[in-house]
């Protein structure tokens, strides 16, 4: 072992875990919102990391962005207009772009240095930043919806950092209700829900405010991400007419989107829960038949 071998360890003392990763860091900066770290890793490439959570690595990022843009994207109709909050590594943006049929890709991120370092550090995941159709916003994503135009976003993907900070406003009611306010009225929300076997409670939350503030069905669909806590990630769909998600599958379509992870198959089985997972969910009639999608977990 040379020198200047270390480790990047992110212990989390809610849940008495860790994540490990060897290697030495190279860059390190405090923004007027997070401290950034940016990690040379000896099997996972580069790390970003925000106060120092995992935020994104260079050989696990594809998971994550694949499972958060193409599952809600394949579940709305004809999603045209998409506002990110969040996603300052482009990941999202990126996947996003792939689908012909968006119009229209606005990333509001509130700090401008995750993307600069981001353009830096992981050049692949910024390759459609120049798309006529994508526009990079810079500024608190929870101001720019109160201030959105009612009525006039298909789908919003909340790519956000861990409820605390600058982030700790998106998961909530008063949120969602702006989110409301501003999806036309076959709109669809989805946001990262963290851990379905470490946070289960405040994915639990996140549904039961999603529908107090009005939207008709929300539903849980998972994947496995291993640079977060306990390497099993989810994301929350949230609807706003209680009819069941489309299911967009062309093969042809998916495979022309280059994907790693994501396809009809992983979609599909994405939305099939534990049962523990749906116990815990109020209301939740989410099937326990893989790939049933109509059923969700209902208002009331
Ligand atoms: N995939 C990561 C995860 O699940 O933790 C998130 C990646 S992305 C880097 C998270 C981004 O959310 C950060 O760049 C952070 O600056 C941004 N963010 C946090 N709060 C925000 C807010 N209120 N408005 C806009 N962006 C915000």
């Amino acid at each position: 072992m040379t020198l200047d071998q270390s480790w990047f360890s992110e212990a989390v003392e809610a849940t008495g875990t860790a994540f490990s990763l060897k290697g030495h860091k190279l860059h390190e900066e405090r923004t007027p919102y997070q401290k950034i770290e940016i990690w040379q890793t000896e099997t996972f490439g580069y790390l970003m990391t925000i106060d120092g959570c995992t935020m994104v690595s260079t050989r696990d990022n594809f998971l994550y962005h694949e499972m958060m843009s193409h599952v809600v994207l394949n579940s709305h109709p004809n999603p045209q207009n998409v506002v990110i909050v969040g996603g300052g590594d482009c990941g999202t943006l990126s996947e996003v772009l792939k689908h012909p049929e968006v119009k229209a890709a606005t990333q509001v991120e509130i700090d401008e240095r995750v993307t600069r370092l981001a353009e830096q550090y992981f050049p692949e995941l910024c390759t459609r930043n120049a798309d006529p159709r994508a526009t990079l916003f810079f500024g608190d994503g929870i101001q720019w919806m109160k201030d959105a135009e009612p009525g006039s976003i298909d789908v919003i993907i909340i790519d956000s950092t861990d409820p605390v900070g600058p982030a700790e406003g998106l998961f909530g009611k008063r949120f969602y209700l702006d989110c409301i306010k501003a999806l036309k009225p076959d709109g669809l929300l989805v946001q990262q829900s963290e851990s379905p076997l470490l946070h289960l409670d405040l994915i639990r939350d996140m549904h039961a405010a999603m529908r107090e503030a009005g939207f008709a069905r929300t539903h849980l669909f998972h994947f496995p991400q291993v640079i977060y806590p306990s390497g099993w990630w989810s994301g929350s769909i949230a609807s706003k007419i209680a009819v069941p998600l489309a299911e967009r599958l062309d093969d042809l379509a998916i495979q022309a989107m280059d994907t790693r992870f994501y396809n009809g198959g992983t979609h599909r089985a994405a939305f099939a829960l534990p049962g523990y997972v749906l116990s815990a969910l109020p209301g939740s009639d989410q099937s326990r038949q893989p790939a049933d999608q109509g059923a969700a977990c209902r208002t009331g």
